[in-house]
């Protein structure tokens, strides 16, 4: 029968070893940011209760080597006790597993009732081989006596339902994850091998360490960026999951630097370490995340923070004396977590979608308006992405509206542009300030313009049919766009397959600040222009212009935006500048049109002004392209 066994081998510094790094994990859970995913809280109790298994152990040999004559039950309670902390580990282990993977409940049901029972046997087969003094005792001298080891029976059984789990579903969890897990528990078999060898019983509990430390370091580490103090953008949905589910509300704070949001750019050092003050300074338990180069979001808890409001303005005063010494561009978004938000868990999207409305260098304080507009945008984009993969160029959708351009030398109108609307189901007409820029960002740019083409099209060869004169209809283009290898092929495509001269049809293009676009667009442009496509350079005098680079390309009308009307009426020095720019291009064989001609006034001064064509109000607003003929004249009429 079993004699002194393990007993006389067993030395407290494992299990005091155990408790020790159980601590370690504790102290950095606390000080690093973790991610508090489902298996969060398993992980936690799975700590929690190697301590006390730890602990049991060493009481449980501390006892026995002081056991007073007779009295023997403290020795097996504390002994069961301890298999009951190591078995619910393994426990937990496999409900941790299961999450993880999320396992379907069918698939749950078995997993989870034979860990049960195995769990069950194990505790109760301890209790009666005790009783029934089959198992483990004590002798009338006080010798340990091993009996029947239901114990490593049951070890085993786990790490048969462990495996198990991991090999059937090991497409669940990413490989190398995987790997991690494997690793830790070889090192524990190897350990418990090792161990029985030495008849050794010291190290049992530090065979459970290692795989709640690979979950520690695969699952819930998110490390920081050790000088900006900011974890990655991934956790951001995992901190606000949390908060939504336990019904908790926060603050955000949103700092945006357009600067350094290119990639491969990086916020300086300096302005590193003022931010990473920033988000400790102000508030309690703030976690800083980074959503890009030069995106950062602060998190606070609110019951943490309950004067917020204070905190707010104290954030913001300071944040005014720091732009004061850095003088970089921002954009600042502050606001309380949003149920519906926080829902969608999209608060990256949110705040991105309040920047593209809003000023540089403001601060924007969210209002209930902005979870309205989000919504839009959200709605906006999806009928955005249905219209791409549709690809119908007839989508009815997509709207082409069209103003008709006033021609001076012929007193007719003959020349029109398209622009573009959508009618979507639950908005109705969604203007192009509100779709355009999401088109482009999105990629879905494309797309509209070939089917405004397509509509285009359409309408010149009805009118071309109907007799009416249709000197051309032009269709803005996005730079975007050009950069597309495919974009002259279908242009060239959609003209095609609609029988009308290229010659009808011309292209609005604004400038590009880019060299590498320049070059791009001047090949695409020159491809088109060699095919008789027309090309209009659009929103001339809007910022930026680069008069060598305008007279390399070959366009046919410079389009002047409204802002030059507008300024021409300021005094008569301006008129004469606008007027001798347009001079210069005429004389450079350039047709210049004015854009956004209101009344009588814009009208006689755009004349004075060297143009050839007007387009604005005065004449029409944006009608649908199918009531252009109410402008145009029959060819004979
Ligand atoms: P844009 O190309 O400069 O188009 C002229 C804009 O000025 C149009 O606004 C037009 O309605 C407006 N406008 C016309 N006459 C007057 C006037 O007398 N006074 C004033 N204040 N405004 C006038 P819309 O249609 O809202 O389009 C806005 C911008 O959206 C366009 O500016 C263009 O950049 C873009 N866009 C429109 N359609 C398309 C398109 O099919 N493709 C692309 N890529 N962009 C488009
Ligand atoms: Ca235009
Ligand atoms: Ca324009």
């Amino acid at each position: 029968m079993g004699q002194q066994l393990y007993f006389d081998n067993y030395s407290p510094v494992g299990d005091l070893i155990v408790v020790a790094i159980c601590f370690v994990m504790i102290i950095l859970v606390a000080a690093s940011y973790v991610s508090k995913t489902k298996g969060f809280n398993l992980f936690l109790n799975m700590i929690g209760y190697l301590v006390l298994a730890s602990f049991c152990d060493i009481i449980h040999h501390q006892l026995y080597t002081n056991v007073a004559d007779g009295n023997y039950t403290a020795v097996y309670v504390i002994r069961i006790l301890y298999h009951a902390f190591l078995f619910s580990i393994l426990l937990l282990f496999v409900v941790y597993i299961v999450e993880i993977q999320r396992l379907e409940i069918r698939k749950r049901i078995p997993i989870m009732s034979i860990s049960s029972i195995i769990y069950l046997t194990v505790l109760i087969t301890d209790i009666v081989t005790a009783v029934r003094k089959t198992g483990f005792r004590l002798d009338r001298n006080g010798k340990a006596i091993s009996g029947l080891n239901i114990f490593l029976i049951g070890y085993l059984a786990f790490m048969v339902v462990i495996i198990f789990l991991m090999v059937a579903y090991r497409d669940r969890i990413y490989k190398r994850a995987m790997v991690g897990f494997y690793g830790t528990m070889a090192v524990s078999f190897i350990i418990l091998f090792m161990q029985g060898r030495h008849g050794q019983s010291s190290f049992t509990a530090a065979t459970f360490l290692f795989p709640i430390i690979a979950m520690m370091y695969l699952i819930h580490s998110t490390p920081y960026d050790v000088e900006l103090g900011a974890v990655n953008a991934a956790a951001l949905k995992d901190l606000v999951k949390y908060n939504y589910d336990k019904k908790r509300d926060f603050i955000f704070m949103s700092l945006y630097l357009p600067d350094f949001d290119a990639e491969g750019r990086i916020i300086p050092k300096e302005l590193q370490t003022t931010i990473r003050h920033f988000s400790s300074e102000f508030f309690k338990n703030a976690v800083l995340f980074q959503v890009s180069n030069g995106h950062v979001i602060l998190i606070a808890p609110k019951n943490n923070n309950p004067d917020h409001e204070n905190r707010i303005n104290r954030i913001l005063n300071s944040f005014q004396l720091e732009y004061e010494r850095f003088q970089f561009d921002y954009k600042v978004i502050i606001g309380n977590s949003a149920e519906e938000i926080s829902r969608k868990n999209e608060y990256v999207s949110f705040i991105q979608n309040i920047h593209r409305n809003m000023e540089i260098n403001t601060i924007h304080l969210m209002q209930p308006e902005d979870v309205g507009a989000f919504n839009r945008y959200e709605y906006i984009l999806d009928e955005l992405e249905d219209i791409n993969k549709k690809h119908d160029l007839r989508d009815e959708r997509v709207l082409a509206f069209c103003q008709p351009v006033y021609n001076i030398k012929t007193g007719k109108y003959d020349t029109a542009e398209a622009l573009m609307r959508l009618k979507l189901p639950e908005l109705g007409m969604v203007f192009p300030d509100q779709f355009i820029p999401i088109a482009e960002e999105q990629g879905f740019i494309h797309v509209l313009t070939e089917i405004i083409l397509q509509k285009t099209c359409d309408e010149i060869r009805r009118l071309i049919q109907e007799g009416y004169e249709v000197n051309r209809i032009s269709v803005n283009v996005s730079v975007l766009e050009l950069r597309d290898d495919g974009f002259t092929g279908d242009i060239d495509q959609i003209i095609d397959d609609s029988g009308i001269p290229n010659e009808k049809v011309a292209i609005e293009i604004t400038e590009s600040r880019s060299d590498s676009d320049f070059l791009m667009m001047k090949g695409k442009i020159e491809e088109l222009k060699d095919r008789g496509i027309k090309f209009y350079l659009d929103d001339f005098g809007t910022g930026y212009s680069n008069m060598e680079r305008i007279m390399e390309l070959p366009f046919d009308i410079i389009k002047f935006d409204r802002s030059l009307v507008l300024a021409s009426d300021a005094d008569k020095k301006s008129e004469k500048m606008v007027g001798s720019l347009a001079n210069m291009f005429s004389e450079l064989n350039y047709s210049v049109l004015y854009e956004g001609v209101e009344n009588d006034g814009d009208e006689k001064r755009c004349i004075n002004m060297s143009a050839s064509y007007l387009q604005g109000y005065k004449y029409s607003r944006p009608i649908p392209i199918t009531e252009l003929d109410q402008f145009f004249s029959k060819v004979d009429g």
